[in-house]
């Protein structure tokens, strides 16, 4: 088994494309769970107005913007712009926050705090404050997700402990302490502190975020496709057998790409092409799929050290509720060097005047590889062949930034100047 692993050159893009058909049915979370998660969103609008104050109407949805200097074909490269969802500045306030929230409610109406179908203003209330304080919530994260768990849990009054792990920035560390959350450091890469921090809620009796185990976590990203489906009808762009939607995932342990991949599947059947994103030293999901997508692997028994800058997409293994629920319906997967996301994070930032971590970057470079790929003497003949590429529309998802501290973001600046 291990000694299939092939040996991924770092300084080089890698491409996997489905060549068969994808998996036409698709099973395991329902049409009703998905749109009483997009409810349940919906229910808590107004509390989030009164925890995040803000000029804003409570809903966690992002921009989808036209990119202005698209490569030349005849469909179109829009953004997703999920880097400036409102509370986290990260996709995270999709599934993580979606989760906690889940968790809020039964306790709330288990305390008698809320009251089903009556609004949940009174979330907002020191008295709650007071109830939900001894409740706990842990997770692990290397970055984003702890922040976004870590600072909805604490408006709500609720404990938060965040494990993270070796790689994870001081800065993050900081950050989370000072709204609250106790941050737990270890020494031993996400996996491993995923399985650390599972154990100690265990023995806590606090709610665990699984991120790669929970369901609740993966169908609340999902409700990322219907406000795309939305936004992609006021825009009147058709989705059909001849203008496909590819859409570009950046991917850590699979939830967020899954998430989105599996409710656009639900609702635009085999006319989406999911493609997920990687770095090359944390390549999990390429890994798995050219080995059949049954199975996750480790990226270090292929000699990989999972050490990316971007560090929301360093993860190991990939998630196996993941690959069980949409495997089967990935369309690609690309894993890119390390020196390519930084060039990208500059160009946002002056074509869009968006701010990107190097993760959320990382589908534009992946965007790039696949037009050389399909424009190449031996292009794929595949599904996501020339003519998807020609015709299609062309999303790339941008995942996480807006919350980068000033100096870190300059920094960032300076490395991709430095690397031209
Ligand atoms: C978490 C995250 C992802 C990927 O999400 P997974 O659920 O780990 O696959 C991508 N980009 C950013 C910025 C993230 O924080």
């Amino acid at each position: 088994m291990t000694t299939q692993l092939p040996k991924l050159d770092l300084m080089k893009s890698h491409i996997w494309l489905r060549s068969k058909e994808i998996d036409t049915d698709l099973n395991g979370v329902t049409m009703q769970e998905m749109t009483s998660a997009v409810e349940r969103y919906r229910r808590f609008e107004s509390v989030l107005t009164k925890l995040f104050d803000g000029d804003w109407d409570g809903k966690i949805q992002s921009d989808l913007k036209p990119y202005p200097h698209a490569e030349e074909h005849q469909g179109h490269l829009l953004v997703k712009c999920d880097a400036t969802l409102p509370m986290t500045g990260s996709v995270k306030a999709r599934g993580g926050v979606y989760e906690l929230l889940c968790y809020i409610e039964q306790i709330g109406l288990a305390e008698g705090l809320i009251e089903p179908n009556q609004p949940y203003d009174a979330l907002a209330t020191e008295e709650s404050k007071k109830v939900l304080s001894r409740y706990g919530i842990v997770v692990a994260s290397t970055g984003n997700l702890g922040f976004s768990i870590g600072l909805v849990a604490r408006r709500f009054g609720m404990a938060a402990d965040v494990h993270m792990s070796y790689d994870a920035k001081e800065w993050k560390k900081e950050r989370l302490r000072k709204i609250g959350a106790r941050v737990v450091e270890h020494d031993c890469d996400y996996e491993l502190t995923v399985a650390k921090a599972r154990d100690a809620a265990k023995a806590g009796n606090s709610h665990f975020v699984d991120d790669e185990r929970s369901r609740d976590l993966f169908v609340g990203y999902t409700g990322a496709a219907f406000e795309l489906r939305d936004q992609l009808n006021s825009l009147k762009i058709e989705v059909s057998a001849e203008r496909p939607l590819v859409v570009y995932l950046p991917c850590g342990v699979g939830g967020a790409p899954g998430g989105i991949a599996y409710g656009l599947r639900a609702i635009f059947g085999d006319f989406v092409y999911p493609v997920f994103v990687e770095p090359v030293a944390s390549a999990c999901f390429y890994l798995a799929l050219i080995g059949g997508g049954k199975t996750a692997v480790s990226v270090y028994d292929a000699g990989l050290d999972n050490q990316t800058v971007a560090d929301g997409l360093a993860v190991p293994r990939a998630s196996e509720l993941v690959l069980q629920l949409v495997g089967g319906s990935i369309d690609g997967a690309i894993a890119i060097p390390d020196t390519t996301m930084a060039p990208w994070v500059a160009r946002v930032w002056k074509e869009l005047d968006q701010k990107l971590e190097p993760s959320a970057a990382s589908g534009f470079v992946a965007y790039e590889a696949l037009v050389n790929k399909l424009s190449s003497a031996d292009p794929h003949t595949g599904r996501l062949n020339k003519q998807a590429l020609m015709l299609g529309t062309h999303i790339v998802w941008t995942t996480g930034g807006a919350h980068l501290p000033e100096d870190e973001f300059t920094a960032l600046l300076n490395q991709s100047a430095a690397s031209v």
